[in-house]
């Protein structure tokens, strides 16, 4: 008797991505579309979306799509970690 095939389910984990997992992004991450490359800062909010200053994006709700393109959640890429100095 055999017949134990495995779920497709193949974990694949794209550097830059999250997986999907937002529970576990810090609260200050910024988030970027790969889309249209918007970038979600949660120090800013979304004001499209009317989403307070200071919003993490694992807190956005989870119909919450990319203001400039309609792109969902798991579209969003993690790109905090280096912050450039602007000239100031
Ligand atoms: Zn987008």
């Amino acid at each position: 008797m055999t017949g134990n095939s495995t779920g497709p389910g193949g974990d694949h984990f794209f550097a830059g991505s999250y997986g999907g997992n937002d529970a576990a992004l810090p609260d200050d991450a910024v988030m970027e579309c790969r889309i249209c490359w918007h970038v979600y800062e949660p120090a800013q909010g979304d004001e499209v979306w009317q989403i307070p200053p200071g919003t993490p994006f694992s807190a956005l709700p989870e119909h919450w799509t990319c203001p400039n393109c309609d792109a969902p959640k798991s579209d969003f890429l993690l790109i905090s970690g280096d912050r450039e100095a602007s000239g100031g």
